[in-house]
């Protein structure tokens, strides 16, 4: 009994892989919000679908300022993709090249050739070039249909230093990088043969960039440290700074300007400086030079200042781009557009790495999810036959963005979004923040997991007898 099950089974897979040849084949690049909505909703029985992405996990990326403070554990920010393995056939490699006449992928493994051992969380670099030598033998793959759902890289305007020095955050383990961190900053200043002076310099924490991701940080940042590092560090506690900065001149640019100066108000109470119109010049170790101000020490400095295209996208010269973003254009049913301006029917771009020629639509999950469903629906359609010409339409549900202290600011436009609700700010927009998170985690796993841990590392007002965030660092 033992030994014919793996016989059978073997069977079934060749079995499978031959009916899989008769199918088109369907390849998948990226496992972001595009990709992986793709990967969900996409007739596995009808498509021979193939998933590349150097990670083997979907990121939940609204969920990773909670994750990098310990609010939330990092498990509850990612999704596997091989839950839909052998469905799909899933291979943990970047894709290097796009030959779209031949319709080959050039692939390049994202696991470290087998004499190497397994990389560590020291070695990860997600700005890592996608043809970095030595990770393993490159590949090609053929395809019918191609989704382009490689998303964008963190923007640094070439500012020296940034890359070298920075933490981002767009990756899960960006989150456990800067999570790290934290607590070594506080782990240093508290060896007896600092100065003041340098434990006020290492207990200097910076973010660059003002924008919602920028700011939940910070805002998530403020309730680490006026709870549990208040409660461990109480003397280090009081040295702690937070220092936002923008080039612009106020924070969140694309919310209503009431609830911005909501927001601000609410940062600058809670002790959150806010430095806008400021310039950064350059980065080095421990120090950062703003053009106000000359040279700011730090112990954290956070990156995040929106979207430069990823590598990929910037390889590509068959496709029409935009001239500002560099983000490929589609038409209005998410066709990429050659240089000629004509449809390439069998190749679709998706979310950041996007830009639709009628309305650019902003880099947002939710933009990548709708256009993820739509795509797969239209793509479910065409196997059977039949004609899907709908054009694509955003439906824009509104923009939420924390801002520490248990509040949330929320705006929506005037058509669409939560019926009832328009611009919402304090408790009740915090409220809609923590149940849209809730309602959009996807498997049953993070919707036990999500919940659970916000009430147990909450430490406010009545709830202090809960357990609190975990500070050890490991
Ligand atoms: C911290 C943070 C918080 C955010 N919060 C919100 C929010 O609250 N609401 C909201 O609407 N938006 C939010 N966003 C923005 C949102 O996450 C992005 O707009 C969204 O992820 C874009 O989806 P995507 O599929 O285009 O790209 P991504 O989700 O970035 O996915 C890209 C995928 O492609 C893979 N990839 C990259 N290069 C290659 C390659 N060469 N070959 C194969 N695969 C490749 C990547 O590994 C990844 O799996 C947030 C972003 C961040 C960073």
């Amino acid at each position: 009994m033992l030994t014919r099950q793996p016989i059978l089974q073997n069977f079934r897979r060749a079995f499978s892989s031959s009916c899989r040849r008769e199918k088109q084949r369907l390849v998948i690049l990226g496992s972001g919000w595009g990709g992986y909505e793709i990967l969900r909703g996409v007739d596995k029985k009808r498509w021979d679908v193939v998933l590349v992405s150097p990670n083997n996990y979907f990121n939940f990326t609204p969920l990773l300022a909670s994750c990098a403070v310990g609010t939330l554990e990092f498990r509850c920010a990612i999704e596997p993709v091989r839950r839909y393995s052998p469905a799909a056939g899933i291979y943990q490699a970047w894709c290097d090249r796009i030959d779209f006449r031949n319709k080959t992928l050039q692939c390049m493994p994202a696991t470290k050739p087998s004499h190497v051992a397994s990389p560590s969380d020291t070695t990860y670099d997600h700005q890592i070039s996608t043809t970095s030598p030595g990770s393993g033998l490159k590949f090609p793959l053929k395809y019918d249909k191609l989704v382009i759902a490689v998303g964008a890289y963190s923007q640094t305007f070439s500012i020296p230093g940034v890359k070298e020095h920075a933490h981002f955050l767009k990756d899960v383990r960006d989150a456990r990088a800067i999570r790290s961190r934290i607590l070594e900053c506080f782990e240093q200043a508290n060896q007896p043969t600092l100065s003041d002076t340098e434990r006020r310099h290492l207990l200097n924490f910076v973010i660059v960039g003002a924008g919602p991701t920028g700011v939940e940080f910070a805002a998530e940042f403020h309730d680490l440290l006026h709870a549990e590092i208040w409660e461990h560090y109480p003397s280090l506690a009081k040295m702690a700074r937070i220092n936002l900065y923008d080039v612009a001149p106020s924070i969140l640019g694309m919310f209503d300007s009431n609830l911005v100066q909501y927001a601000e108000k609410n940062f600058r109470r809670e002790g959150i400086s806010i430095w806008t119109s400021h310039h950064v010049d350059k980065v080095e170790a421990g120090k950062i030079y703003i053009k106000e101000q000359g040279e700011v020490p730090y112990g954290l400095l956070v990156w995040s200042t929106g979207l430069s295209p990823n590598p990929l996208v910037a390889s590509i010269t068959e496709l029409k781009k935009h001239p500002k973003t560099q983000s490929i254009i589609t038409d209005d049913h998410l066709n990429t557009l050659r240089t000629d301006g004509t449809p390439d029917p069998d190749v679709y771009v998706i979310g950041d790495a996007a830009s639709l020629a009628s309305a650019p639509l902003p880099a947002t999950a939710q933009v990548a999810n709708q256009q993820a469903k739509y795509l797969y629906k239209r793509l479910n359609k065409i196997i059977r036959d039949r004609t899907h010409e709908k054009p694509f339409e955003f439906h824009n549900q509104g923009t939420l963005a924390y801002v520490g202290n248990w509040k949330a600011i929320y705006d929506r436009p005037d058509e669409g979004g939560l019926p009832g609700l328009n611009k919402e700010k304090g408790r009740l927009a915090w409220l809609l923040w923590r149940s849209a998170y809730f309602t959009q985690t996807l498997s049953i796993r993070n919707k036990i997991l999500v919940p659970f841990y916000w009430f147990l590392n909450c430490k406010f007002w009545f709830f202090d007898w809960i357990f609190g965030r975990d500070l050890t660092r490991f």
